[in-house]
Parts: C-alpha cells; sequence; structure tokens
C-alpha cells in the first residue's frame, strides 16, 4: 500500500504568513497487518508534528518504505519498492522486518538515509527528523522535547525494555505485557540525550529485567552519534555512562555478564548502585520461584564485585512466606542476608495473585507465619543496615538534592534511589536549589536517613 491509498490528509488549513510549508512524507507500507499497525503509528505521529503525506514519491522530501521480509517473494517486492523510491525520489528511509538485515539491502542501495529494523519506531521518527525537521507548530511546540513527564524535572525513568522473558511463578506481568521487546540502543540513547539536555542530572534505568536487554534483538546494533551501539547491557551502560548525568540501574537480575559492567561503577562512570530483587536465598525456593540468573552463588558474585568496586550498594527485595516454605529454608535466607550486608532492603510476606503458578506449588504459608517471618528478617538487617549507617559518618558524599524546606534540604546520595531508599537531611549556610549536586559532610545517621552539613 502507498501513500496513494491511504486515506487522504484532513483538508489543508492556511499557513500563517511566513510560516515555512509542511515538509512532505511519502509512504509505502508492505507486509503483514502488524507492520500496517506500525506504518499507523509512525504517520500518526509524524502527522501530529505537522508533516503532511505526499501522494507520489517526486513531490515528497522524504520516502519511508516499511518493508516486509517473510517469504523471499516479500523481500523482493520490498527491494523493488525501495528501488522505485530511489530512483523517483532519491532520499529513502527503510524500516520494517526486511531491516533487520540492513545489510542485505546497503548492498543493494548504499545511499539510504537509514535502515531500520522492526517496531524501531522511534528510530524512523527520528531519521525522518534528520532528514527534514518538522516545521515549527505553536501548537505541538507546546510539549517540551524530553516529552511530558511525571517525575521532578531533575530526575527520569528512562525505559529500555517492554515484558519479560522468565517465567516467574509468583508473577504474571509477562502474560499481561508479553515477551520481552528491547528498543534499540540508539533509541534509548536519544532519549536520555534529549533528557540531559532538558536539565535532568539522574536516569534511572527500568525495565523487567534490565539485565537481559536486547536478548530478543539479538544484540542488534543501531546508530548513536558516529557510531553503532550493541543493544546490550554493557554497551548501553557505558553509553550512557558518557553523557554527563548520573546513571542508576534498576531490576539487574544476577546474569554473569553483569559482572562486566561493576568496573564502569569504579571508574565512576555510572552510579556504584545495583536494584537486584533477588526474592529469596534458599536455592529449593529459589528453584520453586523460577527466578532468572545463578543465584546460588549469589554471594561469591558480591564479594567479588566488592573487591572491585567496594563501594557499591545492592538493594534488594525478598519475599518471605513463599507456598511451601519450611522454616530451615527461611533460616537459610536469614543466614544469607546478615552474610551478604546489603545496603537496602525490602520484605514483602508472599500474597497469592490470581492466575499465578506459586499458588499451587505448596501449602500456603499461615498468615501469622509470614508475619513473624518478615519481623524476623526485618530485625536481622536492621542491624546490618545499622552498621553500614554507621560507617558513613565523617565522609563526604555528593547528595542530589530533591526538595528545600524551611532552610533544610532533603536529597540523596550515589547509594540511595529516589521513593525507595533512604534520604540524606542537609544543612547548608549558602541557599541549595533542587537538582543541585553538593558535597556533603555526614554528621550523623539512623537506620535510613543520613545528616549532614554543604561544604
Ligand atoms: S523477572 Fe520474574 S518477577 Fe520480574 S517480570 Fe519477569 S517473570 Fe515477573
Amino acid at each position: 500500500m502507498t501513500a496513494s491509498s491511504l486515506p487522504p490528509a484532513s483538508p489543508p488549513v492556511l499557513p500563517p504568513a511566513g510560516a515555512k510549508a509542511a515538509p512532505k512524507i511519502s509512504f509505502v507500507s508492505l507486509g503483514c497487518p502488524k507492520a500496517l499497525v506500525d506504518s499507523e503509528r509512525i504517520l500518526t505521529h509524524l502527522r501530529a508534528e505537522g508533516y503532511e503525506l505526499a501522494r507520489r514519491h517526486d513531490g515528497a522530501d522524504v520516502v519511508i518504505v516499511n518493508t516486509c521480509g517473510f517469504l523471499d517473494s516479500a523481500k523482493a517486492e520490498s527491494l523493488s519498492a525501495i528501488g522505485e523510491a530511489m530512483a523517483e525520489n532519491g532520499r529513502v528511509i527503510v524500516t520494517g522486518c526486511m531491516g533487520a538485515q540492513p545489510d542485505e539491502i546497503r548492498e543493494k542501495y548504499p545511499n539510504l538515509l537509514a535502515v531500520t529494523g522492526p517496531q524501531a519506531y522511534e528510530s524512523v521518527v527520528a531519521a525522518v527528523h534528520e532528514a527534514v525537521p518538522p516545521a515549527h507548530d505553536p501548537f505541538f511546540d507546546l510539549v517540551p522535547p524530553q516529552g511530558v513527564k511525571l517525575t521532578p524535572r531533575h530526575y527520569a525513568y528512562l525505559k529500555i525494555s517492554e515484558g519479560c522473558n522468565n517465567r516467574c511463578t509468583f508473577c504474571i506481568i509477562p502474560s499481561l505485557r508479553g515477551d520481552l521487546v528491547s528498543r534499540p540502543a540508539g533509541d534509548v540513547l536519544r532519549e536520555a540525550e534529549k533528557l540531559v539536555k532538558a536539565g535532568v542530572k539522574e536516569l534511572l534505568v527500568v525495565s523487567q529485567d534490565t539485565s537481559a536487554y536486547g536478548v530478543d534483538i539479538r544484540y542488534a546494533t543501531s546508530p548513536w552519534r558516529d557510531r553503532e551501539v550493541r543493544a546490550k547491557f554493557y554497551d548501553l551502560s557505558a553509553e550512557l555512562g558518557q553523557l554527563g548525568a548520573w546513571v542508576r540501574m534498576h531490576y539487574v537480575y544476577p546474569y554473569p555478564h553483569v559482572d562486566e559492567v561493576i568496573p564502569l561503577m569504579a571508574e565512576g562512570k555510572i552510579l556504584p548502585y545495583l536494584d537486584m530483587p533477588l526474592q529469596h536465598a534458599s536455592p529449593s525456593v529459589l528453584r520453586r520461584m523460577r527466578r532468572p540468573g545463578n543465584q546460588e552463588r549469589q554471594l561469591e558474585r558480591i564479594r567479588r564485585w566488592r573487591e572491585i568496586c567496594p563501594d557499591l550498594a545492592i538493594r534488594s527485595t525478598f519475599i518471605v512466606g513463599f507456598p511451601g516454605e519450611t522454616e530451615a529454608e527461611f533460616e537459610e535466607l536469614l543466614a544469607w542476608i546478615r552474610e551478604a550486608k546489603l545496603e537496602r532492603v525490602g520484605c514483602f510476606e508472599f500474597e497469592p495473585v490470581g492466575g499465578a503458578v506459586a499458588n499451587t506449588l505448596g501449602d500456603l504459608v499461615p498468615p501469622e507465619v509470614k508475619a513473624e517471618r518478615k519481623r524476623r528478617f526485618m530485625e536481622a538487617q536492621q542491624g546490618v543496615s545499622a552498621r553500614l549507617q554507621k560507617a558513613r559518618i565523617g565522609k563526604r558524599l555528593p547528595v542530589i538534592i530533591d526538595a528545600v524546606e524551611g532552610g533544610i534540604a532533603k536529597g540523596r546520595s550515589k547509594y540511595d534511589a529516589p521513593e525507595i531508599d533512604g534520604n540524606v537531611h542537609v544543612t547548608s549556610r549558602r541557599p541549595l536549589r533542587v537538582g543541585d549536586i553538593v558535597t556533603v559532610k555526614i554528621e550523623r545517621a539512623d537506620a535510613y536517613d543520613l545528616y549532614g552539613s554543604a561544604v
């Protein structure tokens, strides 16, 4: 289907005097209904930015060809559509299933403006912006370049993928959101760069399973600045670390390749912080939970990570009272938590979620036993936390300011994420502003928070 068979654009509205004419896109959509939905998404976005649809390639500023690569005949049709667009216009962006094999396309048409893969819809839009920037639109320009954010201006969540390939028995997220779909690294980095340019000082990387990033797209490379970047946890971390903001990693499971990222933390490229929800420490419970990553030798790995990066802070969450959890299994968890000395820990009593496999895996632990185990768990962790907090007294730590009220500022150190971890309460002779990063001398500590003065 070409632009000529798409519904006509809305009737033209005369542009205000002096305004530039809207750039025109010619669009070819080939392939299955999923590809058609992608085409609609791309066109909706571009129309909302003021681009017009051209009826012919030769009257357009740029041509987009959404290809299909399912069968050889579909590939041939895609290549011929690209050839036609090159002959009639010469400024062509290729996307869709065939875009997953860029070499095959580039071999035949080396002068394409860009080649992006399936569902890489943000990459297509970015390529169009580069080829022909949108005309100024007083309505669209009300939206800031970084989009509308619900977080304060100085930090932002950066989502790198959707869905999850794991099947933890207590969780129904994969049935709600489907399998892992990673965003191309170039798209993530462009979003991160926009956020930093808009004043964001801290990027919080999130997904359901951050260390699995890119597995679904076989770590495909995508263009970023003057280079190609792999969609891989290490590569993305290294690139994010060059943007000049704090980079904090959430939902990292202990896959072996996480080891590679620890030196980036030791070198100060990304924050020495890992949010690693481990959920349990008893091997038999972990097996029943069907947790990802090799958790059985976790203590050894944490020890090694701390040798490489001594100020690494690990936050984790645990579930007590998982179906069939015995007193002996719970005590394994207690011993582990005392030994591992994690900086921040959350504990939840198991709750059966409708439709989760875990509900059928063993006898439910009675509510009073769950509550008792949670109390014992938190007591064990409090001892660990108190010692770690006390060890920070006398240190000078960089602190990002989250709020200022009545002369007292509240912020967070590198070891604390917003909302879930502790705060640093800061007194200062000079006025501090939200988003400032200041050095604070720590003078006092309680179980969760630190207190000090700006130096
Ligand atoms: S890793 Fe497990 S708990 Fe997390 S979203 Fe995937 S299935 Fe759910």
